[in-house]
């Protein structure tokens, strides 16, 4: 069982990776990302905020997704099944508001996979995938954003000490393996 973070630039695969280890392993994936597509998609309230932000490629407030992930790891029993969580913390005060929940959840968090990308691959990535906020304007302030707030996060966890560094470059299959071993599955 493991309880691990998945952290990266926007376009480095960190989607693509978690749901190819979560399915192999049978661990559950929360995808704070789907959670607020899905939102967005059924016009709940907080779709209707979160479309706000995705719109420009900025981050929804803290407290709005730190509420959305706490609902997660209960709903999936996180504590007993472990799980990938993708797409969060992504701002140093959702990592302090995620340390003070798992320690109120009783969880511990085993590691922090960081999916390493350089931006001019990221910018060629996201333009092929061609998800609706993938226009080359939301692209390039989605990774001034990275830089700017989620960046911070990564070191973070380097002084924690729990962080392992992955080279995101090259096929899906080879960078699978290198997660594999970064995570001792
Ligand atoms: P993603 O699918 O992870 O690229 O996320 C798409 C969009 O959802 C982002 O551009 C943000 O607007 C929003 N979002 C996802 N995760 C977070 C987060 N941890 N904090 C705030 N906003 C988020």
């Amino acid at each position: 069982m493991i309880k691990v973070v998945f952290l990266g630039p926007p376009g480095a695969g960190k989607g693509t990776q978690a749901k190819i280890i979560a399915e192999k392993y049978g661990i559950p994936l929360i995808v704070l990302g789907d959670i607020l597509r899905e939102a967005v998609k059924n016009q709940t309230e907080l779709g209707k905020i979160a479309k706000e932000y995705m719109d420009k490629g900025e981050l929804v407030p803290d407290e709005i997704v730190t509420g959305i992930i706490k609902e997660a790891l209960l709903k999936v029993n996180a504590k007993e099944k472990g799980f990938i969580l993708d797409g969060f913390p992504r701002t140093l005060n959702q990592a302090k508001a995620f340390e003070e929940m798992l320690k109120e959840l009783g969880i511990n968090l085993d590691k922090v996979l960081f999916l390493d990308v350089p931006d001019e691959e990221l910018i060629k990535r996201m333009l092929a995938r061609g998800r609706e906020d993938d226009t080359e304007e939301v692209i390039k302030n989605r990774l001034k954003v990275y830089y700017e707030k989620t960046a911070p996060v990564i070191t973070y966890y380097e002084e924690k000490g729990i962080l392992v560094k992955v080279d995101g470059l090259g096929d899906i299959e080879e960078v699978t393996k290198r997660i594999e071993k970064a995570l001792g599955l």
